[in-house]
């Protein structure tokens, strides 16, 4: 067996309908995992390649804790096990303090922190049945350096690289390794895709995203949702055994600070 062989193992992806989690649950599904996704928009287009790969899909809005605890209990219920868990669901919140508002707020945090923290907790009981697993949480480079144009969202995802390091200490003694990648900026994703379309000129706009990362100029493109994958396929498989507690940045190094001028 390689250490990234999943066969036998059963995996839940929230947020598994679109970008990031979609190419998740496919890299998942083809390392040999038996795949649930839950996503509170499941996509046609998605039917015919999830079905080859027997992957799962039901609707899940991860803020609602029932539905979140239905799907992680569900997959655990019909396959007998959990094995991984990727808290991926995310929305994105731009705006400065003085224009957020509560409610925007509250769908922020609770889609990305709330709703990753119940996710831990509901895999737990199942995972210690299970022997050990593996969490993955989907920060985000924001949660490595914080961002001027969406404090909320850097906020959000900062939080997550802390909640991560904190659970990564109180279960590694359950065999449960708790670590989280920071991507960004991801292409074919509707988050980067929305944004962009919502600006005067999205290919200057696209532009600018791959100048302030350095790697992305340096490669002409953004981070791609499959390179995201990769590194999730590996946290959660056997070759991380002794890793935990980590964030990843696959983010063509747009997290280490200011980038030198392009010539
Ligand atoms: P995406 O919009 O393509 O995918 C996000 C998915 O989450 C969608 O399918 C959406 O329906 C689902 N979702 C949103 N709210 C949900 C909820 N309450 N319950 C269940 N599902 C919900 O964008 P993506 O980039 O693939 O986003 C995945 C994760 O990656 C997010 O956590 C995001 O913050 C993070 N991220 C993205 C980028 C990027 O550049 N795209 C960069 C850094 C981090």
């Amino acid at each position: 067996m390689t250490p990234n062989d999943l066969s036998g193992r059963t995996a839940v992806v929230t947020g598994g309908a679109s970008g990031i989690g979609r190419a998740t649950a496919v890299a998942l599904a083809e390392a040999g995992a038996r795949v649930f996704i839950g996503d509170v928009q499941l996509r046609t287009e998605n039917e015919e390649r999830f079905q080859t790969l027997s992957i799962e899909q039901s609707v899940c809005d991860v803020t609602d804790l029932g539905q979140l605890r239905s799907l992680i209990d569900g997959a655990a219920e019909s396959t007998g096990r959990l094995d991984i868990l990727v808290n991926n669901a995310g929305v994105v919140l731009v705006g400065q303090a003085d224009e957020i508002g509560e409610s925007e707020w509250d769908r922020c945090l609770d889609t990305n922190l709330k709703a990753v923290f119940f996710g831990v907790k509901f895999a737990l009981p199942h995972m210690r049945r299970s022997g050990g697993g593996a969490i993955v949480n989907t920060a985000s480079n924001a949660g490595l350096l914080p961002r001027a144009h969406d404090p909320v969202y850097s906020i959000s995802k900062q939080a997550v690289v802390g909640l991560t390091r904190s659970l990564a200490l109180c279960h590694s003694k359950d065999r449960i390794r708790i670590n989280c990648v920071c991507p960004g900026p991801v292409s074919e994703t509707e988050i980067m895709d929305s944004d962009l379309r919502s600006q005067a000129d999205p290919s200057a706009a696209a532009e600018r995203v791959i100048a302030a990362s350095p790697l992305a100029a340096a490669l002409g493109r953004m981070v791609s949702p499959e390179e995201v994958a990769a590194a999730v396929v590996y946290l959660a498989g056997d070759a991380a055994m002794m890793v935990t507690g980590t964030a990843i940045a696959i983010d063509g190094g747009k997290s280490l600070g200011v980038p030198p001028a392009m010539t």
